[in-house]
């Protein structure tokens, strides 16, 4: 272990990693490698509903490609719930913490007396000395008076009455840990010197101050909340709205070290109006306490430009190996499923092209024949967008049964006439390699965006 300070990176498993987590992961380990610290992976996994063995994979997946290398860990919250038990126990004992029975329509319902406009937790079993049983929520008591303030490296002294800190939960009733308590408890027994996150959770720090002081664990970390990444409509950026996994820019051919640099520009400047730095520049450059509080916008068109430089500062046999590896990362998955199906090696490409071609080629006599052939054409789209939407788990099985399921919905009882429409929308063509790990492969966005887009074509009589 060195000296330097030790600075984290904690997602939750949610299925994606976002561009604003890979900025953060960036920020974090720039820091790291600059002052000669330690960066901590730590996987914030106590939400066992959500989370899923794959969604950690795609987040590793995501920080490798961005070469974002840690120095420890990855740590898992799911694997560390004694040391969370230990602390709410502590918290218990010393009366920091009690047990609360309060249903969610019981607090609302007195807030809606009080004629509260902000409504909260009142405090109603503070005193009531409930045992912790099963089934009870645990939550922290705030102080009634004073402020909470802490001093932040971009934002300055941020302040808080504690009166507005309502008495906030850190055991669920089913016994698990909540975020803000393993959130504390990790970053001091990884002794966490600075917490570089997103400013999202700026309003988290006062309670997380207040689980700090009660724990006892001393010296506070410095906390740095990095800007919020705006979309061009200066909202926040959505997954609903914006492409915002870092997969998806990865999957369209954007390189690593183009879209790192870029995200290292987002809240960051070196002072001056260079665009491109190489990440040795970046080491040596970045400034934690220079990054401005202001939203930063996310650009795509500016990424672009950032990436096209990196393409044109290529040798050509670079252009010729990175485009080869990255073609290769898009159509392997099914490499096995087409070697059935292809006479030539140049069919290869052309059975594969929905994956890697950033415009869909639709074949526009299959598509008018298709579309003739099956009056539920438009029927089927509709009931697989919804269906697709639904899936837990996106694989080719599950694909399948869903499509079945939308079929019926249609009207359509053969399995084949749901999947022509849908491979015909998705893949531009009627013939293929297998739909349903085509559709694993290509991805669940990819795929209800071109379900739409069809159904858009259907509609303008195209
Ligand atoms: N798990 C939190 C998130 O994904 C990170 C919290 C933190 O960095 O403190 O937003």
């Amino acid at each position: 272990m060195t000296d330097g300070p030790r600075v984290r990176i904690a997602p939750s498993p949610t299925g994606f990693f976002h561009v604003g987590t890979g900025r953060t992961a960036l920020f974090n380990w720039l820091y790291a490698r600059q002052q000669g610290g330690t960066f901590v992976l730590r996987i914030e996994d106590t939400d066992t509903a959500r989370n899923r063995p794959e969604h950690v994979d795609g987040i590793l997946r995501a920080m490798q490609w961005l070469g974002l290398d840690w120095d420890e860990g990855p740590y898992f919250q799911s694997e560390r719930t004694a040391l969370y038990a230990d602390a709410i126990e502590r918290l218990l004992a010393s009366g920091a913490a009690y047990a609360c029975d309060c249903t969610p329509d019981a607090v609302s319902e007195r807030a809606r007396q009080r004629g509260d406009k902000t409504p909260g937790y009142d405090g109603f079993c503070r005193d009531r000395g409930l045992e912790p049983l099963a089934g009870r929520l645990v939550r922290f008591r705030t102080p009634d008076t004073g402020q909470s303030s802490f001093d932040d490296v971009i934002r300055g002294t941020v302040t808080v009455d504690n009166a507005k800190i309502e008495d906030f939960g850190v055991r669920k009733s089913n016994g698990d840990p909540l975020f803000l308590l393993a959130n504390v408890v990790d970053d001091a027994e990884m002794a966490i010197t600075h917490v570089i996150r997103g400013e999202d959770h700026v309003s988290n720090t006062s309670k997380y101050l207040l689980l700090w002081e009660a724990l006892g664990y001393g010296p506070r970390p410095v906390f740095a909340h990095l800007p919020l990444l705006l979309n061009e409509a200066r909202k926040k950026l959505s997954k609903r709205r914006d492409k915002v996994a870092v997969e998806d820019y990865r999957d369209e051919g954007y390189l690593p070290e183009a879209l790192r640099n870029y995200l290292a520009l987002l809240g960051w400047s070196p002072g001056d109006d260079r665009e491109i730095l190489t990440l040795d520049e970046l080491v040596a450059e970045f400034r934690l306490e220079d990054v401005k509080s202001a939203g930063a916008i996310f650009d795509e068109r500016k990424l672009q430009s950032v990436n096209s430089e990196y393409l044109r500062a290529f040798t050509v046999d670079d252009l010729v190996d990175r485009a080869q590896a990255w073609l290769l990362t898009r159509w392997q998955p099914l490499a096995a499923l087409v070697q059935e199906r292809v006479r030539t090696l140049a069919e290869v490409y052309s059975m594969t092209d929905f994956l890697y071609l950033p415009q869909l080629v639709v074949d526009a006599e299959e598509w008018a024949r298709g579309v003739r052939k099956h009056p539920a054409f438009a029927a089927v789209l509709a009931a697989a967008s919804k269906r697709y939407t639904e899936i837990d788990e996106w694989k080719a099985a599950v694909i399948h049964d869903a499509t079945v399921a939308a079929g019926e919905e249609a009207g359509v009882a053969q399995l084949g006439k749901a999947q022509a429409p849908v491979r015909l929308a998705v893949t531009g063509r009627s013939v293929g390699p297998p739909l349903w790990e085509s559709l694993e492969a290509l991805g669940r966005d990819r795929t209800l965006a071109r379900l739409a887009e069809a159904q858009r074509r259907l509609e303008s009589g195209g």
